[in-house]
């Protein structure tokens, strides 16, 4: 009996023993594991699981979705990971075990890698009014990208280079990208570059270290004339000097008071027509006139101080020049006196200013010693003797700046506009129709043609 209690005893321990190393496995392997939607590449060898996730992931709270061995748990640290569910920061390498049926436990290192961005990208770039008090801008002056080169419009501004003019950028770039002027590292809205020379190099360098290199352009240029010509001239912001530099007067009367909304009113177009003559060539290095070294705006007010507006002119469009208290004005016809070819055309439209500031250059030569008289009467019209660049009459002087604005010495962004409104300008610019018979000797070319550069900026 004892010997048999015995047998089933041993017996029990055998069976319980075998059961026992067929249940409990010790395999303890990560087979797969993925972090936000990536899955790693297992380093079996290494007990070693890389994962690479896109430019800017965030890490520090990701949960992780994994197989481990049948049986097996996976744990951090002490606490057992819920798949799909727990989360943990990965900005440093964690170490994961794995802890088989049988209690084994072997150790994986996960090693999360968030890639650097490439990209090298200049988004934006502006001078805010606000940053930048010391340049006369009536509003932000925004960036004009095109491929490389960003152009800056400080059309208020005299640059004068090579004197500094100090600014503050504001721009936006690649996300992780850095700014850099000349190689020095900018911060939006706060650093102040002193731009000494142009173009400026920008160079934008992204997370990885990737260069994209543009070229900073400032400039002080009507880009859009007729984009310029939106603003009401009273809104300028050297309106009041141009009313101090020209007096308007309307039947001799001096006119204070205007009235933006009054598009067709000959005031407006004047202060207009002043307003462009002072923006028209400020991007001008040197002298480029043929008949004098100051720019437009200065040869204008050097004898001339005021422009009157008469309803009866005896049929001219302009007359030049009557004295008011010692100021030279010149006389233009108000619209009762104009044909209805310029009448139509508001204070917003260059169409009718191109041949416009021609008139009021050729009443202002008529201001100079000598007074060009009309003189030519050859072809039954009274206009100039010849046409010489070298010794311009009026009708010369109206003539070549005419050919300026057609033929691009005078850049004013014309191709900005339509196609018709392009067309409509050169039939209106009015050199063809009275430059061959205005000139009794060597007469210009009657056709100029146009030769409006590629709108700056869309
Ligand atoms: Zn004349």
């Amino acid at each position: 009996m004892k010997k048999s209690l015995t047998l089933i005893i041993l017996i029990f321990f055998f069976f319980n023993s075998c059961k026992k190393e067929e249940i409990k496995s010790n395999e303890a392997k990560i087979t797969s594991f993925t972090v936000a939607n990536v899955k790693g590449t297992i380093d079996e060898g290494k007990k070693e699981i890389m994962v690479i996730l896109p430019s800017f992931s965030e890490v520090t709270s990701l949960p992780s979705t994994f197989q481990v061995s049948a049986g097996a748990i996976l744990l951090q640290g002490t606490i057992t990971q819920q798949n799909g569910i727990t989360t943990n920061n990965f900005t440093n390498p964690v170490t994961f075990t794995v802890q088989a049926e049988d209690g084994t436990k072997v150790n994986y290192n996960v090693i999360v890698t968030v890639t650097k961005s490439n990209e090298a990208k200049l988004l934006s770039f502006s001078f805010k009014k606000t940053l930048n008090n010391t340049l006369m801008v009536s509003e932000d002056v925004v960036g004009c990208l095109k491929n490389t080169t960003m152009t800056m419009n400080l059309l208020e501004t005299d640059l004068n280079f090579p004197n500094t003019v100090s600014i503050i950028p504001s721009f936006s770039i690649s996300k992780g990208a850095k700014l850099l002027i000349e190689g020095i590292e900018q911060t939006s809205d706060k650093s102040t570059y002193k731009f000494s020379s142009l173009p400026t190099n920008v160079t934008v360098k992204a997370q990885d270290g990737t260069e994209q290199k543009y070229t900073l352009n400032l400039t002080s240029q009507i880009l859009n004339i007729e984009e310029f010509m939106k603003k009401c001239p009273t809104d300028d912001i050297l309106f009041s000097k141009f009313i101090k530099d020209f007096e308007i007067r309307r039947n001799g009367v001096v006119v204070t008071s205007y009235d933006c909304n009054d598009k067709f009113d000959v005031v407006l177009r004047i202060l207009q027509a002043i307003r462009v003559i002072y923006y028209v060539d400020i991007y001008k290095k040197s002298a480029y006139l043929p008949w004098t070294n100051m720019r437009y705006y200065d040869w204008l007010k050097d004898r001339v101080q005021g422009f009157d507006i008469v309803d009866d002119l005896g049929g001219a469009v302009g007359v030049c020049c009557r004295d008011y208290n010692g100021r030279k004005f010149i006389s233009l016809a108000s619209t009762k006196n104009q044909s209805s070819a310029v009448i139509k055309y508001t204070y917003q439209e260059w169409v009718y200013f191109a041949g416009f500031i021609s008139l009021v250059g050729h009443e202002r030569r008529h201001a100079d010693p000598g007074s060009y008289p009309h003189n030519g009467n050859c072809n039954g019209v009274s206009g100039d003797a010849e046409y010489n660049e070298k010794n311009l009459g009026a009708y010369g002087v109206a003539y070549w700046l005419s050919k300026a604005f057609k033929s691009g010495i005078l850049e004013v962004g014309v191709k900005c506009l339509s196609t018709a409104k392009q067309d409509e300008i050169n039939n209106l610019i009015g050199v063809n129709n009275w430059a061959a018979t205005y000139f009794c000797l060597n007469p210009p070319p009657v056709n100029i043609p146009a030769s409006y550069k590629e709108c700056t900026c869309q």
